[in-house]
C-alpha cells in the first residue's frame, strides 16, 4: 500500500522530496540545520501510516474520477473541477491526517493552507486539465504532519519515540 501511495502521488506530479521541502519551510525558523535526507524520513514515516494511505487513495481517486467525468454526481464533479471554495470536504479529509499528529500538525496545516509554499502553489494554480482539489490538501497535511514529527523529535533530543 505504501508503494501504491508513493506512486499515486508521483503520477499526480508530487514527489516526497517536494513534500519534505514544505516541511523544511515550516520548521526552518526553529531548526535551521534541518537536512533534506532527515526530513524525507519523517515524510516517509507519515506516508507509512495506514490512515494516511487511506486518505491519499481516497482523495486522489476522487480527483481523478472528477477530471475523467466518471463521478455519478454531476454536481460533485462540478464542485471538484471548480475547486469550489466553500466545499471544505478536501480540508476535512486532510484534518484526518493531521489529527494523528496532534495540534502542531493542525496549526501547521492551517498555516500552509494560507501561505501555499512550493508544490502546493503549483497544485493550486488551476492551470491544465488535472483536478487537484483533494491533492493539495493531502500534500499540505503530510508536510504539516512531518513538521510535527520534527518538532516533537527535536524536543526529545531526537532519540526518543516520535
Ligand atoms: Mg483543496
Amino acid at each position: 500500500m505504501y508503494d501504491v501511495c508513493v506512486q499515486l502521488l508521483q503520477d499526480r506530479g508530487v514527489k516526497l522530496e517536494d513534500i519534505a521541502e514544505c516541511a523544511i519551510m515550516l520548521q526552518k525558523d526553529y531548526f535551521p540545520d534541518l537536512r533534506m535526507e532527515n526530513v524525507l524520513q519523517d515524510v516517509k514515516q507519515v506516508v507509512a501510516k495506514r490512515e494516511v494511505q487511506h486518505a491519499i487513495i481516497t482523495g486522489i481517486n476522487l480527483d481523478i474520477m472528477a477530471e475523467q467525468g466518471k463521478l455519478p454526481s454531476k454536481e460533485l464533479e462540478d464542485i471538484l473541477m471548480d475547486d469550489y471554495s466553500l466545499y471544505g470536504v478536501d480540508e476535512v479529509l486532510a484534518y484526518g491526517i493531521c489529527n494523528i499528529y496532534g495540534s502542531i500538525a493542525l496549526t501547521n496545516y492551517g498555516y500552509i493552507d494560507r501561505v501555499k509554499p512550493g508544490i502546493i502553489a503549483f497544485l493550486n494554480n488551476h492551470e491544465g486539465p488535472q483536478c487537484n482539489t483533494f491533492l493539495d490538501d493531502i500534500v499540505g497535511a503530510i508536510a504539516a504532519s512531518a513538521a510535527s514529527r520534527i518538532a516533537h523529535g527535536k524536543e526529545k533530543g531526537d532519540n526518543g519515540e516520535k
